[in-house]
C-alpha cells in the first residue's frame, strides 16, 4: 500500500523544500521518542522526510508513489534507493557506514546526535574550496588584466611531501584495526540497534601508523602559509561574476586533491560609462541650436574619443548606437556596442530681445 508522505508531514503537494524541512523538524520534535512521542510515528516521519526532503527522490515519489522506494514489511529497505551508496543498510538490524551518515542524516544530526560523523573519514579529505573578493576598476574589467593576489592557505607540506610522516619514519599497518581503518561498534538508537563502523581511533582511519609524525605539519601533510599568485582576468568580466581557479584552494590532507579558489569580481563604477552586459551606456548634452541645426560632437568611448554626427532636428532622448564600441565579450564572442543618449539643454532666463527673436522665428 502506498503511503502518503505529504500527509505524514502535513504539507501540501506543492510545498517548497523549506516548508517540508520546517514541517519535518516541527513534527520530529513533537514525536521524538525521547520526549515521550510515538516511535512508530517518528519512524514514519523520517521515512517521509528521507524522500520528500530530497529533490530527486521527491520527483520519483510524485511519479511512482512510495512503491518506488521498495517498501518492505519491516520498514524501509534502504537499499532500494539505488545508486546512492546506501547499500550498507540491511533490513532489521541496520548496518551502515558512519561516512554515509553525513549524507543521509545531514539535515538533522542534532536529533540523532550523529553530528561529526564525517570526522576521521577513511579517505583523505579533498582540500577546501576558498572564496575571495577581487576588486577591479572599470577599464580593467572591460579589457582584462593581470592581478597578483596574496592570501593564506593550507599547502602541501614540503617536509613530508604531504604524507604526514617525518622523513625516515617507519610506516606500519595499524595493529588495532589490522589495516582496515575501521572498527565496529553497536549503538542503541530509537531505530533499534545500529551497528556502526567508525574510523579506527588508533590510526584515525588510515589503517597505518607512523613511528614519527612530520615535525613540520604534525602529521596532517599540510601547513598554512601565505601565497602569492598571478591571476589573469579575462576581458569582459563583469561585476558579480566569478573566476574559478582549479586546484588553487586549500591543499587536501595527505596528498588528496586541492580545493578550488573562487574569485568574486567587484567592478568599481565609472563616472562616465555605465555597463549593461557587454554594452556601454553614456549620456551627452547638446544645445538647442545643435539639436535644431545638427552638429558633430565629441563622444568618449572606452576605446577612445570619436565624433558623433547629430542630425538636424534631433530630439531630446534620442539614442545613437555606436557599433562595436562596447566591451569585448568573454571567450572572444564578439564585442558589445555603445549607446549614447542625447539630452537637449533648454535655455532658461532669456532676455526680452531673445524672447522676441524666438517668437519671430515662429517655430
Ligand atoms: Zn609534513
Ligand atoms: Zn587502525
Amino acid at each position: 500500500m502506498s503511503k502518503d508522505y505529504y500527509d505524514i508531514l502535513g504539507v501540501s503537494k506543492t510545498a517548497s523544500a523549506d516548508e517540508i524541512k520546517t514541517a519535518f523538524r516541527k513534527k520530529a520534535h513533537e514525536h521524538h521518542p525521547d520526549k515521550g512521542g510515538n516511535a512508530e510515528k517518528f519512524k514514519e516521519l523520517n521515512e517521509a522526510y528521507q524522500v520528500l526532503g530530497n529533490t530527486e527522490k521527491r520527483q520519483r515519489y510524485d511519479q511512482f508513489g512510495s512503491a518506488a522506494f521498495n517498501q518492505g514489511g519491516g520498514g524501509a529497505n534502504w537499499g532500494g534507493f539505488g545508486g546512492q551508496g546506501f547499500g550498507g543498510f540491511q533490513n532489521g538490524n541496520m548496518n551502515f557506514d558512519m561516512d554515509d551518515l553525513g549524507d543521509i542524516f545531514g539535515g538533522f544530526g542534532d536529533i540523532f546526535g550523529f553530528g561529526g560523523g564525517r570526522q576521521g573519514a577513511k579517505r583523505a579529505a579533498r582540500g577546501r574550496d576558498m572564496e575571495m573578493n577581487l576588486n577591479l576598476d572599470f577599464m580593467a574589467a572591460a579589457f582584462g588584466t593581470e592581478k597578483e593576489i596574496s592570501f593564506a592557505k593550507n599547502m602541501v607540506c614540503g617536509h613530508c611531501q604531504g604524507n604526514g610522516a617525518e622523513p625516515g619514519a617507519k610506516i606500519e599497518t595499524c595493529g588495532h584495526c589490522h589495516g582496515t581503518g575501521r572498527v565496529a561498534s553497536v549503538q542503541r538508537t530509537i531505530l533499534g540497534n545500529i551497528q556502526t563502523q567508525s574510523p579506527c581511533p588508533s590510526c584515525g582511519g588510515e589503517g597505518k601508523t607512523i613511528s614519527q609524525k612530520c615535525t613540520k605539519c604534525g602529521g596532517t601533510g599540510v601547513y598554512r602559509d601565505q601565497v602569492k599568485i598571478k591571476v589573469r582576468v579575462p576581458a569582459g568580466i563583469n561585476d558579480g561574476e566569478s573566476i574559478r581557479l582549479s586546484g588553487q584552494g586549500e591543499a587536501g590532507q595527505k596528498g588528496a586533491s586541492a580545493g578550488d579558489l573562487y574569485l568574486r569580481i567587484n567592478v568599481a563604477p565609472h563616472k562616465k560609462f555605465k555597463r549593461e552586459g557587454y554594452d556601454i551606456k553614456t549620456e551627452e548634452t547638446i544645445s538647442i541650436q545643435q539639436a535644431i541645426l545638427g552638429d558633430k560632437i565629441d563622444v568618449e568611448t572606452i576605446h577612445g574619443a570619436l565624433k558623433l554626427k547629430i542630425p538636424e532636428g534631433t530630439q531630446s532622448g534620442t539614442i545613437f548606437k555606436l557599433r562595436d564600441k562596447g566591451v569585448t565579450k568573454l571567450h572572444n564572442r564578439g564585442i558589445g556596442d555603445q549607446y549614447v543618449k542625447i539630452s537637449v539643454k533648454i535655455p532658461s532666463g532669456l532676455n526680452k530681445k531673445q524672447k522676441t527673436l524666438l517668437e519671430e522665428l515662429g517655430i
